[in-house]
């Protein structure tokens, strides 16, 4: 596909607007660039194909199925983002007096208090930008804790072998040092590895319940005990709240603290770099250093306000408003029994998969599933050659995105399923199809899976060499100033 750039005609334009009827002004010399920027000269045409033409080569919720297993991707309803686009919303300027904006200050209260309600938590911050950034806030609450008093030996902070990546690294930056514990064979934190890991030197635990293999962990109770009771606090990696939102709250289970990703629950479309948010929640006790400002009922109306004992600013402003309103705006549609439902539906559908895809498929743990499970391709891989790249790289050419490969790292050849609640039931038996036949595929000639999608724009691209060597800007050639 070409580039706006290669579409680039000399003299080719499409401004639409009228010639300026106010007198031209001439800035000074030090601030006039020597060349003109070198801009694509194109038609309105030309630029409307090219993003059609860019559109039809990308994989949306709204193209077809996408079950991205721990990244929940799910379908939004575009009524949120009506609500989000209401120029009272999206108009405001984050410096505006405290009166000229309080409505948009009564959404974020009442993010923040359903949030509490649905986490079991007493106050909750919506400074963080995403799901990592809300680890490293919570953590830092965590610290402040302990600093304050005078605890400072707490170093270590617990963090099971199938965490989300991102759990370990936020621990690192908030200056403490990991301690991976070892699943037990049900997939579980092994108690006996916890109780052998904690001491005076624990600053907390991080979990993540269900976890990344899709599993709750039944003796949640007991590892928050045996966390709080040699000192430690609990945080609750709460990035996919899709399986047990109404149903079951962290703040029961023992949890201290908690980041929510609006971004995965609570309908924002995420992928391509964001906006995400990661609204952090804690109990009473950690409140008061929850970065500020945070939001309160005054006499006069809403207003802002600092906590005492504060860890400071995690971001510019107020985090990413629009995403709250969003979130806001599909809590109160669903409403508790709805969100309740949006859970069961998730779990329901994400059981209906793992029920239908067992008994061709390697599933190492569970026997069932909350929202999402992991395939191990293993075995597969083995007697075919087709690995959990191959088997996802064909599903690319039924329309399917694949499903989070590699992850969590405990399996190794993984593909993690996750269907959510907005997927029908022929969505679902499509999928088990697919798969089927992938599979047939695989027994016939697994080498030729090497070379799948057949039917794709781009087939594998090298992706260690996209990231490490992107190309962002075009080449004009030798000699081409500007
Ligand atoms: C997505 C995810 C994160 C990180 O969230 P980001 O918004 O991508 O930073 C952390 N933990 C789990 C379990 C996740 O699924």
């Amino acid at each position: 596909m070409m580039t706006l750039f290669e579409r680039s005609r000399a003299g080719r334009h499409s401004q639409l607007v009228p010639a300026t009827d106010v007198d031209a002004v001439t800035l000074p010399a030090e601030l006039v660039r020597e060349l003109p920027p070198r801009l694509p000269e194109l038609s309105e045409i030309d630029i409307a194909r090219h993003y059609a033409e860019l559109g039809k080569q990308t994989h949306g919720v709204a193209d077809g199925f996408y079950p991205l297993g721990s990244c929940t991707m799910k379908y939004n309803p575009r009524v949120n983002e009506e609500a989000a686009a209401l120029p009272g919303f999206a108009g405001i300027h984050p410096l505006q007096p405290e009166h000229t904006v309080q409505g948009a200050l009564g959404v974020m209260h009442e993010t923040a208090e359903l949030l509490d309600k649905i986490c079991g938590m007493d106050a909750t911050t919506l400074q963080p930008a995403a799901g990592a950034h809300g680890e490293l806030t919570g953590l830092l609450l965590i610290r402040a804790y302990h600093h304050e008093r005078g605890d400072t030996g707490r170093t270590k902070v617990i963090v099971p072998d199938s965490a989300h990546g991102t759990n370990p690294a936020s621990a690192a930056m908030a200056g403490f040092t990991v301690v991976s514990v070892a699943s037990n064979d049900a997939g579980g934190v092994d108690l006996d590895a916890l109780r052998a890991a904690v001491g005076p030197d624990t600053a907390g635990l991080m979990l993540t319940n269900p976890n990344t293999l899709g599993l709750f962990d039944p003796n949640i109770i007991e590892i928050c005990k045996i966390v709080h009771e040699a000192g430690g606090l609990c945080y609750y990696d709460g990035a996919n709240l899709n399986a047990i939102m109404g149903h079951a709250r962290p703040g029961d289970m023992g949890f201290d603290c908690v980041h929510v990703n609006l971004h995965k629950t609570f309908s924002t479309p995420h992928g391509g770099g964001g906006p995400g948010s990661g609204p952090v929640g804690c109990k009473d006790f950690l409140a008061k250093y929850l970065p500020g400002p945070l939001v309160r009922k005054g006499d006069d109306g809403f207003e802002l306000f600092r906590p005492e004992a504060s860890v400071g600013r995690v971001r510019s402003f107020h985090g990413n408003f629009l995403v709250c309103v969003r979130a806001l705006c599909y809590m109160v549609t669903l409403g508790a029994e709805g969100l309740r439902d949006a859970a069961t539906h998730a779990v329901l559908n994400a059981n209906y998969l793992l029920a239908r895809l067992r008994d061709s498929w390697d599933v190492p743990f569970g026997d069932s599933c909350m929202h999402e499970f992991v395939i191990d391709c293993s075995s597969l891989k083995e007697r075919t050659g087709a690995s959990a790249m191959d088997v996802a790289k064909r599903m690319l050419d039924f329309g399917i995105h694949p499903p989070t490969m590699y992850f969590p790292l405990i399996v190794h050849e993984a593909l993690m399923v996750e269907p959510t609640e907005t997927e029908g039931l022929e969505t679902l038996d499509a999928f088990v199809e697919t798969m089927a036949q992938i599979l047939a595929e695989a027994e016939e000639d697994g080498e030729r899976l090497h070379d799948a999608p057949f039917n794709c724009a781009i087939g594998r691209p090298d992706e260690v060499g996209a990231a490490r060597n992107p190309r962002l800007a075009h080449d004009f050639g030798e000699g081409a100033g500007a």
